[in-house]
């Protein structure tokens, strides 16, 4: 044959043209070892291999060498990306109601060809998380069209009916920290297909609006419950209040980072601690361009800085109680702020009935301890840490002011309350120093006369023996930080605890690290609501307003129930010496 002919002599021509006898090899007659290690010096030596994309992009960003160079010796692979195409993918999850799912079951029994082979269902409508199924068969006239596998709302307003599901999916955006992405995030790990930004952002807007009408009402409630409370005790319609603003950026020296702020009041009548008012401060606007900021969610002018909305918002919210005509405001507790005494007597001048105007008790407290630990003591024994003496001795004298303080609250009147306390807290230093001649006449604190007596509190669990010139240090340290006019500002012993607590659960809802440009308001009522009512009773609240409907075995109302349940628990764990020895131990 000629075509194999001719491939003989292709071999033959070529096996001439390379192996020539007389021809020195090309490797001169050395022998490679197999195995043999390469040579890390000779580059030739090397094996090259194609490195991955990922690393050769990045090696490309930091490659420092001529222009014309590459990082590597070879490029890598070019990939292809395979384009998917969409389809439907029976695969994926879809939520629907049970009792719709049987009657759509039960409608597709109703057919009676002989082949069932040829029957197909096809989701035959989607509006978000809510689906409408299809049934029919090729062979005969069997078609279930659509049927919803859906709850709807009642109906409020023209246009179709809401599915439950989506007013039901933005409920949690609501009563928790997740966000509307966080919500698809949930939603597409369960493989479901995700409901769009824009409707849940539409839905939570609604929400929130929602959810201000509802908490208004609510903090009326709670002042006439404060009256009521008041009538049956025979006091006078008056009320003892707590404030404290929070931000949601720290303010810093020089820059100011925050944009919006919260500022609660909190009775301090009945020992339950409920909001009587709220009030927020937003410098930014949530409408793209030209706002005139009538319509948008802006309440704070951006000339004015965010902490001098500490004073604006307690005079609104001062002025609201006025406004409600409930109650009188008797006295304001907060933390020793310049801007807040000067609001409330102004107010108080104002209106015609005098405000009286309390230190944070716990604030105090901190700043005495802060006082004697930034005492240098000029002698100290032997032996004694320097830093560790100061740090003990701040703490004793802190928890020592705190006892005489509450324990001559209980047994005096307003009046004889600053000059008692002074007498005690002039004691301490040479009671804690081992003398206690004074104690009996001036303490309410004091044991050294039991039994059980020993200096274990104390640092390095023995009396102080300090120089008379250190000793001075700690009594002009007290008498700055409590001096009568100190003492007569947290006479009340009020703290404002529940503020901060509530605070607490406002960036918890509105959390610092997102923007919540439309919605903190809202949200900082939805965070009021949960604190009065619970966060499962507020979400019931919430669902019931939204018209959602639902029996009392749903699984909703059971675990809102539950939650509720289960915080309280905590709660009242919390209070329990087991815990608090437990905590202090750091076992919890
Ligand atoms: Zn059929
Ligand atoms: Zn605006
Ligand atoms: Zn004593």
């Amino acid at each position: 044959m000629p075509g194999q002919d001719r491939r003989k002599n292709k071999k033959l021509r070529r096996k001439k043209i390379n192996f020539n006898k007389g021809y020195t090899p090309w490797n001169n007659k050395l022998q490679f070892e197999l195995g043999a290690e390469a040579d890390p010096s000779n580059g030739a030596n090397i094996r090259v291999t194609r490195p991955e994309m990922e690393i050769y992009e990045a090696a490309l960003t930091q490659h420092k060498g001529a222009a014309n160079t590459l990082p590597t010796r070879l490029r890598p692979r070019h990939s292809y990306k395979e384009e998917t195409e969409e389809q439907e993918d029976c695969s994926e999850n879809i939520i629907v109601n049970f009792s719709k799912l049987k009657d759509f079951i039960k409608k597709c029994i109703k057919h009676r060809c002989r082949n069932h082979s040829k029957v197909d269902v096809a989701i035959s409508k989607r509006m978000g998380l809510c689906i409408s199924l299809r049934a029919m068969c090729e062979k005969c006239h069997f078609d279930i069209r659509s049927c919803k596998v859906y709850t709807e709302c009642e109906k409020k307003s023209r246009g179709p009916a809401s599915g439950y599901l989506h007013e039901a999916m933005t409920l949690a955006v609501l009563k928790t920290k997740m966000g509307g992405t966080d919500l698809q995030m949930a939603l597409a790990c369960l493989n479901i297909k995700v409901p769009s930004l824009q409707l849940i952002s539409t839905n939570v807007n609604k929400q929130c609006d929602k959810m201000i009408e509802l908490n208004e009402a609510a903090m009326i409630k709670n002042q006439q419950f404060v009256q009521e409370f008041n009538n049956c005790i025979g006091k006078e319609n008056e009320v003892d209040v707590e404030t404290d603003t929070a931000y949601n950026n720290r303010n810093q020296v020089g820059y100011e980072a925050g944009t919006q702020s919260f500022c609660p009041l909190i009775e301090k009548n009945t020992g339950l601690n409920l909001l009587m008012t709220m009030s927020t401060a937003n410098k930014l606007c949530n409408k793209k361009i030209n706002c005139s900021h009538n319509e948008c969610k802006k309440t704070y002018s951006s000339e004015e800085t965010i902490s001098s909305s500490e004073g604006k918002l307690a005079e609104k919210i001062l002025q609201k109680m006025n406004d409600h005509k409930i109650l009188k405001v008797k006295s304001v507790t907060s933390d020793a702020s310049a801007q807040l005494s000067k609001v409330v007597r102004e107010f108080g001048k104002k209106s015609g009935n005098s405000i009286r105007y309390y230190q944070c008790f716990v604030h105090r407290m901190r700043t005495v301890q802060k006082y004697i630990k930034n005492l240098t003591f000029s002698k100290l024994q032997p032996g004694y840490d320097r830093d560790f003496f100061r740090q003990r001795l701040a703490t004793c004298i802190r928890s020592r002011v705190r006892l005489e303080l509450v324990r001559i609250h209980k047994i005096s009147t307003q009046h004889h309350f600053a000059t008692l306390a002074q007498s005690a807290i002039k004691n301490i230093v040479s009671c804690f120093s081992g003398n206690h001649a004074n104690c009996k006449e001036n303490s309410l604190a004091c044991c050294a006369h039991l039994d059980t007596h020993n200096t274990k509190f104390l640092p390095y669990g023995v009396y102080l023996n300090l120089s008379v010139v250190d000793k001075k240090k700690i009594e002009s340290a007290l008498n700055k930080s409590l001096s009568l006019d100190v003492l007569n500002k947290i006479s009340s012993l009020h703290t404002t605890n529940q503020c901060e607590s509530l605070h607490h659960r406002v960036f918890t809802y509105a959390p610092k690290s997102v923007l919540h440009k439309r919605n903190f308001h809202g949200l900082c009522h939805s965070a009021c609501h949960s604190s009065t009512f619970g966060t499962g009773k507020s979400s019931i609240l919430l669902a019931k307003s939204l018209g959602l409907d639902f029996s009392k075995c749903a699984p909703f109302f059971k675990f809102m129930i539950r939650k509720d349940i289960i915080a309280l628990y905590y709660s009242q764990r919390k209070k329990t010496a087991k815990y608090k020895i437990q905590k202090f131990f750091g076992k919890v």
